[in-house]
């Protein structure tokens, strides 16, 4: 028997009404399924339907029509068990870096020495420990990230949705969060789902990619990466994925570069 997927987008479509009351496409029906302790990677360039996409799963936003269901439940809002991980690290600046980790814990309902030894935990697990009394003005991006990563993995959730986290930090932090990431992922193993818009991070992370494309926000390809973690940045196994993911974006791009209200 196999188990039922984590996630089921069943059609999943989203409009919105714009300003002049037309009729949007933010996304066009979505079916997929994604495992429980999946890595899976959403990408594709800007107004493809990434955000929109995480957003229904995460219970921001509603369908249009279709469903997404999470352990064979129909989401309908947000839910503790599913956290986000925004790129601008959300972070309470009047708070220690210890604090915002209790403060998930509190809203959990966990308090006391129990809450600070689980906070502390999860800040020494993302190598915060010298810093565990500083204020997010006193961190740099990177640690302010690791903050949040804390934050969210402190409660144990099932899923971590993660909507271009790394996107405002510089190519080396960046990296250096990716493998953290992944080595949290492996040993906690949440279900993790990962907008980006950047190729690369995606072919080195995911375990599946889905490749999307604008006008309208769509899936245009599911590929699946099936080389164990911790993998090279480099060399032929991975290169291989790489090239064929972009080899079909190329293909994205020409059909999207036909299309005069698409700006990248
Ligand atoms: P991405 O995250 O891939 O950049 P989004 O999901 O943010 O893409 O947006 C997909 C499309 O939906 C875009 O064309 C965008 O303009 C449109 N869109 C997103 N949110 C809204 C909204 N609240 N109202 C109207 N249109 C929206
Ligand atoms: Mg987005």
């Amino acid at each position: 028997m196999t188990a039922l997927p984590k996630i089921i987008l069943q059609a999943a479509e989203k409009h919105y009404s714009s300003p002049q009351g037309e009729d949007v496409v933010a996304l066009a029906p979505v079916t997929l399924e994604i495992a429980s302790g999946e890595f899976v990677c959403l990408v594709g360039p800007s107004g493809c339907g990434k955000t929109t996409l995480i957003n229904l799963m995460a219970g921001f936003e509603k369908t249009s029509s279709g469903t997404v269901t999470i352990d064979g439940r129909a989401v309908t809002g947000t839910d503790p068990d599913h956290i986000m991980i925004f790129q601008e690290y959300g972070l309470y600046p009047w708070r220690t870096v210890l604090g915002n980790v209790l403060f998930a814990l509190e809203a959990k309902g966990l308090k006391g020495k129990e809450a600070v030894e689980k906070a502390r935990e999860y800040v020494d697990l993302v190598g915060l420990t010298k810093s565990i009394d500083s204020f997010p003005h006193q961190l740099s991006g990177g640690m302010k990230q690791r903050v949040a990563i804390a934050r969210a993995l402190a409660v144990e959730p099932s899923v971590i949705f993660l909507d271009e986290p790394f996107g405002a930090l510089d190519a080396f932090t960046r990296m250096y969060l990716q493998d953290e990431l992944l080595r949290l992922w492996q040993e906690k193993r949440p279900t993790v789902v990962f907008v980006t818009h950047d190729l690369d991070e995606a072919v080195y992370l995911g375990g599946r990619v889905v490749l999307m494309a604008p006008g309208p926000g769509r899936v245009q390809r599911v590929i699946n990466i099936p080389l164990p973690w911790p993998r090279e940045r480099t060399g032929e196994s991975i290169d291989k994925y790489r090239r064929e993911l972009f080899e079909e974006f190329h293909l994205v791009h020409q059909q999207a570069a036909g299309e005069a209200e698409y700006i990248i």
